[in-house]
C-alpha cells in the first residue's frame, strides 16, 4: 500500500501500534479502516504485527498483551477473520466490492473486471 496512505491509516488510531507498512494494493484501505476502527472498539491495545495479501487474502497480524483477556482476544480474532472473508471480493486495487479470486502470472489476486482485464493486458 502506498506508503502515505498508510501513514494516514496509522495516524487514525493512536491507541495502538500499527506495522510500518501494508503488504497490500490500496483497494483494501476501506477494510482494513474497518477492522482498526473495530479492533479499537473492542479495546485492543496491542500491536498490528503484519498487513499482507496471501494467496489473493487479507492478513491481518495481531499482537496482544499479555494481560488481554480472552474474550477481547476472541473478539479481535473473529474480526480479523472477517476481514479475511470480504477481501474475498473486494478488489486490492480498486476496493471495489465485485472482486473475484484470479490467477495471475501464477499469482492469486483478487481484482475487479475492470482491474483483471489491466493487470493483464500489460
Ligand atoms: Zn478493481
Amino acid at each position: 500500500m502506498n506508503r502515505d496512505k498508510w501513514r494516514e491509516l496509522q495516524g487514525q488510531f493512536p491507541e495502538f501500534k500499527v506495522a510500518a507498512y501494508a503488504e497490500c494494493g490500496d483497494g483494501w484501505y476501506g477494510i482494513i479502516q474497518d477492522t482498526f476502527r473495530d479492533l479499537s472498539g473492542y479495546g485492543f491495545s496491542g500491536t498490528v504485527v503484519q498487513v499482507k495479501e496471501k494467496f489473493g487474502l487479507l492478513r491481518i497480524y495481531l499482537d496482544h498483551p499479555e494481560w488481554t483477556q480472552d474474550d477481547t482476544r476472541k473478539l479481535c480474532r473473529d474480526r480479523c477473520s472477517l476481514t479475511e472473508t470480504l477481501s474475498e471480493t473486494t478488489c486490492e486495487a480498486c476496493g471495489d466490492g465485485t472482486a473475484k479470486r484470479r490467477t495471475i502470472g501464477g499469482w492469486l489476486s483478487t481484482l475487479c473486471d475492470a482491474c483483471n482485464e489491466k493487470a493483464t493486458s500489460k
